[in-house]
């Protein structure tokens, strides 16, 4: 019996960037025929969008392909196409490695091979009311540790009107928040004609109506501009929140890991950033246990770390990624059971602070934009990224909620509802 319909899967590992990507590979799959389905028996198409950053994703992917092969000796009429981070410019070699897979595309790259003509207005697949659009694609700093720019390649960023456009339509799809995304958001626009920056993009699109709020990361501490800062404290819908990676609080340590700016910078940008938004919200990204870094050069960092007090602190251990400087020209020589210690440390730190900051919400009012159900509660988030649960038996998805808070943890808020703004915001 022949199939009504096509349908396509898609499986994705790694950061938001790979997300926000698949969403709108599914997109562009809808609009060529296709259907979503993970009946693996049935489908015709598998995407695998990939991860490489950290070698327990490569060996993630590289196992996942090859359980792919049974299916494909079973079923020969199956499509199998790998993008993402393995996709790197040795092509031959990936297909000589895996001749079960029939495409492999580039990340930022579309599935050339389905020819679909306009598939560069292709909207993203099952959208919520908060989703991700991708500004840049790969990175211009080469960070001793990082793989990203090998396998992204150099920074590439999308024209203003594209990314206006795609946001225009969503919002025509309800959506109501956008994280715009990029390895590094602040050089966005610099190998474009006019170099026009993050701000300016960020001001085009606070003039959307029916967009409610924008948020964007990754930003690097050596690129921040005071324009991209005074954006955010003049445009209304851009959210009270800055991912700005701090990676070592050590400057021997920023040093080895080639980023660019000393701890003195950094603690300098934000008490600029504090100064002019007091009720910014910040979260960081740390590496312990890198090459050479000894007790004190840890305690600088812990002690960075307790002296700002971010809202949110993403702890890694080092780990070496083949390809890269740190892999080539340092020693790995933090003992795995220090580095797990160190990263307790941070752990338990972050815990205790981020429990502080949430227990001041404890009795005031919140407004949360409601993204979703998780057991049996709506969860939404605030301006300032603090997750928050609620229950109510109305349908509130997609609306701004007023929400008294009555319980935190150093992870979410959870509190009742008090009131339903409607779609744009105005009481
Ligand atoms: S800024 Fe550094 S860590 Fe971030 S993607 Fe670029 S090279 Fe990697």
């Amino acid at each position: 019996m022949q199939k009504a319909q096509k349908t396509y899967h898609i499986w994705t590992i790694g950061c938001q960037m790979n997300k926000a990507e698949s969403e709108r590979l599914a997109g562009f799959f809808e609009q060529a025929g296709y259907n979503h389905s993970s009946d693996l028996d049935e489908i015709d198409l598998i995407v695998l969008n990939s991860c490489v950053v950290r070698q327990s994703a490569e060996s993630r992917v590289t196992n996942k392909i090859h359980s792919l092969r049974h299916l494909k000796k079973e079923r020969p009429e199956l499509t199998i196409a790998v993008t993402g981070c393995y996709v790197d410019s040795d092509i031959e070699s990936l297909k000589k490695k895996h001749p079960h897979v029939n495409h492999f595309f580039k990340p930022g790259e579309y599935p050339y091979w389905l020819e679909q003509p306009g598939w560069e207005k292709t909207l993203h697949g099952s959208t919520g009311p908060a989703t991700y659009v991708p500004i840049t694609q790969g990175c211009n700093n080469f960070c001793s540790y990082c793989i990203v720019p090998y396998r992204r390649g150099r920074e590439r960023s999308r024209p203003v009107d594209d990314i206006v456009n795609e946001v225009i339509e969503l919002v025509n799809h309800s959506t109501r928040e956008i994280t715009l995304l990029g390895q590094n958001v602040d050089s966005y626009g610099q190998d474009l004609p006019g170099k026009p920056d993050l701000a300016e993009l960020l001001k085009e699109l606070n003039s959307i109506d029916g967009l409610l709020r924008l948020r964007f990361l990754t930003n690097h501490p050596k690129d921040m501009s005071d324009t991209l800062i005074d954006a955010i404290s003049s445009l209304e819908k851009v959210c009270e929140q800055v991912n700005l990676p701090v990676q070592a609080g050590d400057n021997e340590i920023l040093r080895l890991m080639r980023r660019e700016y000393t701890v003195e910078h950094y603690r300098r940008l934000i008490e600029r950033i504090r100064s002019k938004i007091p009720d910014i919200a910040l979260s960081t990204d740390v590496i312990v246990g890198f090459p050479s870094e000894s007790e004190e050069q840890f305690r600088n960092t812990f002690d960075l770390l307790a002296d700002i007090r971010f809202d949110t602190v993403h702890v890694a251990a080092y780990s070496p990624r083949e390809g890269t400087i740190a892999a080539r020209d340092l020693e790995d020589n933090v003992p795995a059971i220090e580095k797990k210690r160190r990263l307790y440390m941070v752990e338990e730190l972050q815990k205790e602070i981020a429990a502080g900051i949430n227990a001041e919400f404890l009795g005031k009012t919140v407004e949360i934009l409601v993204e979703g159900r998780k057991k049996g509660k709506w969860q939404g988030r605030t301006r300032s990224d603090k997750l928050v649960f609620f229950r109510d038996t109305e349908n509130h998805l997609g609306k701004l909620v007023n929400i008294r808070i009555e319980k935190t943890s150093p992870w979410s808020l959870q509190g009742k509802t008090m009131k339903v703004n409607n779609l744009n915001g105005e009481e």
